[in-house]
């Protein structure tokens, strides 16, 4: 029996609203981007995509800010980038280090024991950062292997620096293992200055492209460590020294690359060379620094203090009383805004603002400002 034959709903063509993305993620993607993802795909192995591959490769390294690092887009969403961070440097009993002051650092500790590390925690509070001398203790009281820490909170708003606390993990003869998911193409992640080893990011943050790629960079150390495992790495579809042979000077078949997605991340990447890194991160800072006068006039106090807040990402505290749920609904059907929620020990407190990659332009916040005030009236 032919089953289209008897389908009686009417399916209309596809038309997404169109939306202010101000959450924690997808934010929205550049026209640009959009156009280069409608090009015809080509064969994965192709010269001209092979081409493709090495400038996204070179690209990478830029936004990184590294010189030496590897780096891949990982096929998927950033959780895949966090998968493949913890999948290949992790083998059985090992001992790892998580840093967790929010939502990301318990989604590394859950992925880190599906792997069989022997996790130890280091905890503060939701919205807090760790300092050097936190995590000294912690490597003090139990070595470990890898430390991972969240970059940039998007569950908290908070923005960890990481100078010192990659010095403390090296002596201790750790590699830090880094989630730039928040941060990559927003903020400054200086892989090579402040010694980062293995950092992972997605497409669909600070680099408006859409959601579907893991960018990921390796230190020369981490690659060492990496050719050196004993065991094979517990997740065929994210093993990095599989997936390598594809990305390197072999090229043989693993699986087949997300075609348009590269072509996606590669003008997401070619905006970002465009307008300078520096520029980049100050127009981050400028829209952010709008954003969080526009709420202190509106009487509504952030999470995070200066020190520590996140351009890319802004958590707010609702008002006693309000019905926050609704306030977001109002604002997505009235406006066609999108802010979040928040998670875990925020929900239903907080706000997430996100001013990420193409998101990040006066023209929303002034939009996401006025509707606020006729809202909160
Ligand atoms: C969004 C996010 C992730 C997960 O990325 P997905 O694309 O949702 O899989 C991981 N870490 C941080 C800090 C994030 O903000």
């Amino acid at each position: 029996m032919d089953a289209s034959a008897t389908v009686t709903t009417r399916y209309t063509d596809l038309n997404p609203p169109p939306r202010i993305l101000l959450g924690p993620g997808p934010s929205m993607v550049h026209p640009r981007v959009l156009r280069a993802m409608a090009a015809p795909p080509i064969g994965h192995l192709d010269p001209q995509f092979i081409e493709i591959m090495n400038e996204i490769q070179a690209l990478l390294r830029m936004v990184f800010q590294s010189e030496e690092a590897l780096t891949i887009p990982v096929s998927g969403t950033g959780s895949a980038g966090m998968e493949a961070a913890l999948a290949n440097f992790i083998e059985e009993g090992d001992p790892v280090l998580i840093c967790v002051n929010g939502y990301f650092g318990e989604r590394l500790t859950d992925m880190a024991r599906r792997y069989g590390a022997d996790v130890s925690r280091v905890e503060v509070a939701w919205g807090e950062v760790f300092t050097a001398q936190q995590v000294e203790e912690a490597l003090q009281a139990r070595p470990a292997k890898i430390v991972a820490i969240v970059h940039a909170e998007t569950s908290t708003g908070a923005l960890q620096p990481l100078d010192e606390i990659a010095e403390v993990a090296h002596r201790h003869g750790a590699l830090l293992l880094v989630d730039a998911v928040t941060s990559l193409g927003g903020v400054p992640v200086r892989f090579d200055e402040v010694g980062i080893d293995i950092a992972y990011s997605g497409t669909q943050k600070c680099l408006s492209a859409p959601p579907g790629l893991a960018p990921i960079a390796l230190s020369p150390r981490a690659v060492e460590v990496l050719k050196s495992r004993k065991s094979t790495v517990k997740n065929w579809y994210l093993d990095l020294t599989m997936v390598f042979k594809y990305w390197g000077a072999e090229r043989t078949y693993h699986h087949t690359a997300p075609i348009n997605m590269n072509y996606a991340l590669r003008e997401a990447l070619r905006l970002v060379l465009e307008e300078g890194l520096e520029a980049r991160f100050e127009r981050h800072r400028r829209n952010a620094e709008m954003l969080w006068d526009g709420l202190a006039a509106l009487d509504l106090m952030p999470v995070v203090p200066l020190e520590h807040r996140l351009p890319s990402l802004t958590t707010v505290y609702i008002p006693e009383g309000l019905d926050e749920a609704a306030l977001r609904r109002r604002l997505l059907n009235e406006y066609n805004i999108e802010v979040a929620g928040g998670l875990g020990a925020f929900a239903g407190r907080v706000w997430r603002i996100g001013l990420m990659g193409y998101s990040s332009r006066p023209e929303n916040v002034v939009t996401l400002l006025g509707a606020l005030e006729r809202i909160l009236g």
